[in-house]
């Protein structure tokens, strides 16, 4: 795999946040990681840009205590942007690693994303998506399908949701007790494609990054379907935490209005008639 560091980072970048008593966000430059659990049993969720595995670790222990594992690393994509530290983390926890299904071929060198398109979106996050690694990585002996029940390992209570569009295995969590989500690239609090927007976290819900998205029917289709669950939190790839109302009307306006708001108007994804 091509090895990339990105050099952008976020205002809020090192910072992490604590959005549930055992729900824990960690900005990595522009990217979130999520640790989902308590000091007995978590799970890393997503596993940062490249170069990030040290940094992952270091707040692990911050907040869980010296030498502490999760119980797997589960994956809402595999995008280059949420598995840049994976290969060493697994290397150095040895844990397993879940994915939905379809994404699998992506993690284990049968299939390469499709090139990003840098032709929408217009900021400098977009324009940077030529350098982005699309080669897959070799996780041959280490992924695993999500349970088709829809059960996640070792988070009981959460479930995990199929919302395809922005990759083909995608997958948001979502947790009933507490209506609390996490919502990978299905949609953002930020608008991706901006840099200043990213580097300032300006809150603003958007659809998902569209310079990587290929299927805007599907991405539409799961947008709605996370809008029908009425979450309360929300915790995205990119972007803060968002909550209560301004979740809730930010992101039944984004469902409503995903075309007219979120899908680029070109772009060799889009194939409209207008
Ligand atoms: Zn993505
Ligand atoms: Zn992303």
């Amino acid at each position: 795999m091509k090895e990339s560091f990105i050099p952008v980072t976020s205002i809020a970048s090192g910072i992490g946040l604590e959005v549930m008593p055992d729900l824990y966000y960690f900005p990595v430059q522009i990217v979130n990681v999520i640790f989902a659990g308590t000091q007995d049993e978590w799970v890393l969720i997503d596993a940062g840009m490249p170069k990030t595995a040290d940094k992952i670790t270091e707040e692990a222990e911050k907040r869980f205590g010296e030498g502490t594992r999760p119980r797997a690393i589960i994956l809402t994509h595999g995008h280059f942007d949420h598995t840049g530290a994976l290969k060493e983390l697994v290397e150095r926890w040895k844990v397993p690693v879940y994915a939905h299904i379809l994404e699998l071929p992506y993690l284990t060198g049968k299939k390469d994303y499709p090139e990003p398109d840098s032709s929408v979106g217009g900021g400098l996050v977009s324009g940077m998506s030529p350098m982005f690694p699309t080669e897959p990585l070799h996780l041959e002996n280490d992924v695993s399908p999500l349970p088709e029940d829809g059960t996640v390992p070792f988070m009981s209570g959460w479930r995990w949701i199929h919302t395809p569009g922005h990759t083909p295995g995608h997958v948001s969590f979502y947790r009933e007790s507490d209506a609390s989500l996490i919502a990978g690239d299905a949609f953002v609090t930020v608008q991706q494609e901006s840099l200043y927007k990213v580097m300032t976290q300006k809150q603003e819900i958007s659809g998902p990054p569209k310079y990587l998205t290929t299927d805007w029917d599907a991405a539409y289709e799961s947008v709605r379907k996370l809008n029908d669950l009425n979450p309360h939190l929300a915790v995205t790839g990119h972007g803060l935490p968002m909550a209560g109302q301004l979740l809730g009307t930010s992101l039944k306006r984004l469902a409503d209005r995903l075309y007219d708001l979120a899908v680029p108007a070109h772009g060799k994804y889009v194939d409209r008639d207008d």
